[in-house]
C-alpha cells in the first residue's frame, strides 16, 4: 500500500460529489457492499471512508434505511459553491427535446431509429467525403484557424451553390457550427428576454426550445399543406410586433408542407410592409422526391429582409456540424464578431467540405441519395396504407425526411413512444414540436435514417404495436 491509505481515495471522491452537489442533500448512498463491488475495493474500505464522513457530519445513517447527504455544517468548517441554486438568470426552463432524442441511441443502441432526422450512415461513406478529409488532414493549413467567418474558398463555394443574386459575395456569409448555432447567433442577435418572435405551429423543436430557453414569448401560427397561413399572421402583426419571423418554408419539420409560391409572396410584403426580418430555415430544400421545389425566400427578397440559413446536416450528416447564414453585410458582420467569442470553428471539416464542392460533388451525390430516400419513403408508406383501417392519416410527403402522422383517438402519444423505445424502434412524438407537452395525437417518422429492410423490421414492430394499442383503447 502507498503513503495513503486505499479508503482515503473513496473517501476523497465520495467528499468532493458531496461538497460539489453531484451527489445533493438528502441522496442516498450506495449499501457499503454494492459500493465495494462497484469500485473493487473490500468491504472494510467502504466502511471506513463513510465512518470519516459521518464523523464529519457530512452523511448521517438512518436506521434501516441506508446512509444519506446530510445538510452541510456551519460555515466556520468550510464554505462551498452551492451549484444547484446559482442565478442561472441567461437560461430558462424547456422541455430538454434535443437532449432527448440525440441521447436514443446511447440508451438504446440496436433501436431501429425513426426519430433521428438524418440521411442515414450510408451519407458518410458513399458521398465520398471522408477522402476529401483525409486530403484536407494532409494539407498543413487545416491546422491553423480560419477567419471566424469562415474559410473564404468554402463561403465562395456556397455563394455559387445557392445561386441567389442577392448573394454574392463572402462578406454576406457567416459559417456556422449547424444551423442550430447559426439560429442561436441570429436570436441572440435581434432579440433579448421577453421578445416575441413568430414562427409555425408545429415547428422544429431545436428552435422553440432556443427561443423558450433564451426566454422568448412564441407566438405561434398554425401551418396547412401550403405553409403558414398568412390570413392568421395578419391578424397577430396588427396587435405585435415581434423581432423577427421563424420559417421553414421548404419541407417543414416535422410536417413536410411547403409554403406556396403565392404565400411566398405575401410573407414578403408582410415583412416589408412591417419592417420586421423573416429567419428563412432551409434544411431540406435540396432533398425534394419528385418535384422541383418554389424559389427560396432569400431568392425572392428585394429589400434584404430575409436572413437565410441552412445546413449540411440533411444533405450530408450532421455530425459534420457545419451550416451556413447569408444575409446583409451589415448583420454578417456583427455575427462574426458574436461568434469570434466563441472560435467555434472546425477548419478542417470546412477545408473537406470545400474540396468536396471544388470537385463538384455535392450534386450526383444528392441526385444520388434521392433517389435511394424516395424508395425508402414507398417503402415506409406500403407499411403505413393498411394502417388507415385503424385510424391512422397521414400525407405522402414530396420531400423532406418525415411522415407526419395522426393516430386514431384515444392513443396516448408518449406512452407509445416509451412502448416503442423499449420494443427496438425509435419513433417522436408530435408533442415536442408544440410550446408545451400536451395529449396530441401526431408521430413524426424519419423514412431516410433506415435502410429498407431496417423499415421492414421497425414498421412491422410499430404495427404490431399500434394494432394492440387500438384494442387496448377501445
Ligand atoms: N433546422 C431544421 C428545420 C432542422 O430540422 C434541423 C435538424 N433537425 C436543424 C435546423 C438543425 O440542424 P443542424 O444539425 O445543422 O444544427
Amino acid at each position: 500500500m502507498g503513503r495513503n491509505p486505499i479508503y482515503t481515495k473513496v473517501y476523497n471522491e465520495l467528499r468532493y460529489k458531496i461538497l460539489s452537489g453531484d451527489l445533493p442533500i438528502g441522496s442516498l448512498l450506495p449499501p457499503e457492499r454494492k459500493l465495494a463491488v462497484q469500485l473493487g475495493v473490500s468491504r472494510n474500505t467502504v466502511v471506513r471512508a463513510y465512518t470519516e464522513l459521518e464523523a464529519e457530519g457530512l452523511i448521517a445513517g438512518k436506521m434501516g434505511s441506508g446512509r444519506y447527504v446530510e445538510p452541510l455544517p456551519p460555515l466556520t468548517a468550510f464554505s462551498r459553491v452551492d451549484w444547484g441554486s446559482q442565478r442561472y438568470e441567461y437560461l430558462h426552463s424547456s422541455p430538454s427535446h434535443m437532449e432527448e432524442l440525440l441521447s436514443i441511441t446511447d440508451r438504446y443502441p440496436d433501436t431501429i431509429n425513426f426519430a433521428h432526422g438524418d440521411g442515414g450512415r450510408h451519407t458518410i461513406f458513399e458521398s465520398g467525403l471522408i477522402e476529401h478529409v483525409k486530403r484536407a488532414a494532409e494539407r498543413s493549413p487545416s491546422y491553423f484557424f480560419t477567419s471566424v467567418q469562415g474559410l473564404p474558398e468554402l463561403r465562395e463555394h456556397l455563394i455559387k451553390w445557392m445561386g441567389f443574386a442577392q448573394i454574392s459575395s463572402p462578406d454576406q456569409v457567416c459559417i456556422t457550427s449547424g444551423s442550430q448555432e447559426g439560429l442561436y447567433l441570429i436570436t441572440t442577435l435581434l432579440a433579448r428576454q421577453g421578445d416575441c418572435i413568430i414562427t409555425e405551429m408545429p415547428t422544429y423543436f431545436g428552435s422553440l426550445q432556443l427561443f423558450q430557453s433564451l426566454g422568448m414569448q412564441i407566438i405561434p401560427v398554425p401551418l396547412d399543406r401550403d405553409g403558414m397561413r398568412i390570413d392568421v399572421l395578419e391578424g397577430i402583426l396588427a396587435r405585435s410586433r415581434p423581432r423577427f419571423i421563424y420559417t421553414v418554408p421548404t419541407f417543414h419539420n416535422p410536417t413536410g408542407s411547403t409554403l406556396s409560391l403565392v404565400r411566398r409572396k405575401q410573407l414578403l410584403s408582410i415583412s416589408e410592409k412591417y419592417g420586421i426580418p423573416i429567419v428563412e430555415d432551409d434544411a431540406y430544400r435540396h432533398l425534394h422526391l419528385e418535384k422541383e421545389v418554389p424559389p427560396a425566400l432569400k431568392e425572392m427578397d428585394i429589400y434584404g429582409n430575409v436572413i437565410y440559413l441552412n445546413t449540411f446536416s440533411k444533405m450530408l450528416f450532421p455530425g459534420l456540424r457545419i451550416g451556413w447564414v447569408a444575409a446583409s453585410r451589415p448583420f454578417i458582420q456583427r455575427m462574426a464578431r458574436l461568434r469570434e467569442l466563441t472560435i467555434s470553428t472546425s477548419t478542417l471539416n470546412q477545408f473537406a467540405l470545400a474540396s468536396f464542392l471544388q470537385d463538384g460533388a455535392l450534386r450526383p451525390h444528392l441526385d444520388r441519395v434521392t433517389r435511394q430516400y424516395a424508395k425508402q419513403a414507398e417503402r415506409m408508406e406500403a407499411h403505413l396504407r393498411p394502417l388507415r383501417a385503424l385510424g391512422l392519416d397521414y400525407e405522402k410527403p414530396d420531400g423532406g425526411f418525415y411522415f407526419w402522422i395522426s393516430l386514431p383517438e384515444g392513443m396516448k402519444v408518449r406512452s407509445l413512444m416509451q412502448i416503442c423505445h423499449e420494443a427496438g424502434v425509435s419513433i417522436t412524438s408530435g408533442d415536442m414540436f408544440l410550446l408545451r407537452e400536451a395529449e396530441q395525437p401526431y408521430i413524426r417518422l424519419c423514412y431516410t435514417h433506415e435502410n429498407i429492410d431496417q423499415i421492414d423490421a421497425g414498421m412491422s414492430i410499430l404495427t404490431r404495436i399500434l394494432s394492440h394499442q387500438k384494442e387496448v383503447s377501445r
